[in-house]
């Protein structure tokens, strides 16, 4: 072979070889982010059959409390011990409408800005979502749907504060008068999966709040896995309304969304006036 033939060999080999190895990583790659999807999925859970919530805690490592943890939440709120008196300040303001059908609940996700003050510490709102029945029980009765709005804390007196600590304020929605805000919601609820923006619709959770502000509180968790302790629960004593045709619109799509009431163990119930 000629000086030039064998370096044209070499080069070309070398060619094929790069060319090989490329085509490798763009197939390891390709299949990697065919994968890449189910790995970062989250483990699914519901309330029926095999996800139901008797089995959530063995869905998942990660829903172990769910089944393990001895400050649970939902319960059924009775033998109450009388608290200090009832002062959550609420600053809510209004924000564009943001409203997610998740597959477990119709979800309202809340502008940066608005906040509740409790014991001297700030929660800003995130979100608030829907359930049917209600989670609670008052006095071993169910509502037909309860509202709970989501807080994370993010400051303690002067000092800001990212603790991830969350508090739940509840509402249970008694069958009775429209709710005008939850008439709008119910006009935007998006296919599931799916999150409707309308930016120029600007909604206003005060409308979700009952006129009386006291309340029911203890420490508890999330509702649904992965059933993370350590959430302030705030339940109000008094019901909003909201009409048979406006919980059947909700009952529709979600039947059943509501884990059952968990043991109360060591915790106190308190009411505040
Ligand atoms: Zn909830």
């Amino acid at each position: 072979m000629s000086q030039i033939a064998k370096l044209f060999k070499s080069r070309f080999s070398t060619i094929k070889a790069i060319a090989l190895s490329s085509l490798l990583m763009i197939i390891l790659l390709v299949a990697n982010l065919a994968i890449a999807p189910a790995w970062s999925e989250s483990v699914h859970w519901g309330y029926d059959g095999a996800e139901s919530p008797e089995n959530w805690g063995k869905l998942s490592d990660k829903f172990r409390l769910c089944e393990l943890g001895t400050a649970q939440s939902p319960i059924n709120i009775k033998n109450l011990s009388i608290g200090s008196p009832a002062n959550i300040q609420f600053d809510y303001r209004p924000s564009p409408l943001e409203i997610v059908n998740n597959g477990h609940s119709i979800q309202v996700n809340y502008a940066e800005g608005s906040s509740i003050t409790l014991e001297g510490k700030k929660y800003a709102l995130l979100q608030f979502h829907f359930h049917s029945p209600s989670e609670h029980q008052i006095n071993d009765q169910n509502a037909p749907m309860e509202l709970h709005l989501v807080h994370r804390l993010i400051s303690e007196g002067d000092e800001p504060n990212s603790s991830n600590q969350l508090a739940v304020i509840g509402v249970m929605l008694e069958q009775g008068k429209a709710n005008p805000l939850v008439a709008e919601l119910w006009k935007n609820i998006p296919a599931i999966g799916a999150t409707k923006k309308v930016n120029i619709r600007k909604i206003n959770a005060m409308k979700l709040l009952p006129a009386s502000k006291s309340y029911f509180s203890y420490d508890g968790s999330l509702t649904t896995p992965p059933c993370s302790e350590g959430v302030k629960w705030q339940v109000f004593t008094q019901t909003l309304t909201i009409s048979p045709e406006q919980i059947a619109t909700f009952t529709r799509l979600y039947p059943n969304d509501a884990r059952p009431v968990q043991r109360l163990n060591e915790r106190m119930v308190e009411l505040h006036l």
